[in-house]
């Protein structure tokens, strides 16, 4: 008795065993994006791994440039450019805005991977957000620039900034199709919707950049939201706030 008992309690965690290797399988085959060792492409959904896959392209930027074609994210290869020791990029991109979401003032000199994650944030992020939120798309972006040879915070002295090296972007505002504006230093502590989309809007930016920082982070940010891929080791941790 003792006996069959304990051959059907064996035979049940194998089922189960089996059962959660099936499901594991055809979960891993349906979300390559959440799969640390899967190649990225930049049509996929974000994945939990999809961040520090873009931020991994830092220094590869002829993978970078090849994922941004197969994505049909149409780009312009900027000139290398060197200010200082400290300053400038080799592998700059500037997004080519068609009927998509325009930078404003204009075209802004971006590295690759910073680039790229702004593409997806586009797509994934800003205009599912846009569209639940107001029922339609965000037309441009305005921004208050990227590449900035100067150290964080523009102190004398201390670590360079991400924008030093083009790694960076500062965003003011969003500015949807029938006009309307919206503004962090206006609607991050305003009324809804503009405040739930703009706080969606970061934390799904969390997903993409190393670094998202917001009003929340210090008083230095109320009015943009900086986001970057600067390098923060192998297990890749962002600071999002
Ligand atoms: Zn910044």
């Amino acid at each position: 008795m003792m006996r069959t008992k304990i051959w059907a309690r064996r035979l049940f965690v194998l089922v189960l065993l089996a059962g959660a290797g099936l499901w594991a399988a055809d979960y891993i085959r349906h979300h390559p994006e959440d799969m640390p060792w899967t190649a990225l492409d930049l049509r996929d959904p974000v994945g939990v791994f999809t961040g520090q896959k873009l931020a991994a392209l830092t220094g590869d930027g002829a993978l970078c440039r090849t994922l941004l074609e197969d994505a049909d994210i149409a780009y312009r290869a900027l000139p290398a450019r060197e200010a200082g020791d400290r300053c400038g990029y080799r592998d700059g991109v500037s997004l080519i805005v068609g009927r998509g979401i325009a930078h404003r003032p204009g075209e802004a000199a971006l590295s690759c991977p910073v680039a790229a994650a702004l593409a997806v944030w586009e797509r994934e992020g800003i205009q599912p957000a846009a569209m639940r939120h107001f029922g339609q798309p965000v037309v441009a972006i305005d921004h208050l620039g990227t590449f900035a040879c100067r150290r964080v915070n523009g102190s004398e002295t201390g670590r360079w900034s991400e924008h030093a090296t083009a790694d960076a972007i500062d965003i003011a505002a969003f500015e949807l199709a029938d006009g309307s504006r919206i503004s962090i230093v206006e609607d991050w502590a305003g009324p809804e919707p503009e405040r739930a989309f703009l706080v969606e809007i970061r934390d799904r930016a969390c997903g993409l950049f190393a670094t998202v920082l917001s009003p929340d982070y210090n008083r230095a940010h109320a009015d943009h939201f900086h986001l970057d891929q600067a390098a923060r080791g192998r297990l890749g941790r962002s600071l999002c706030r």
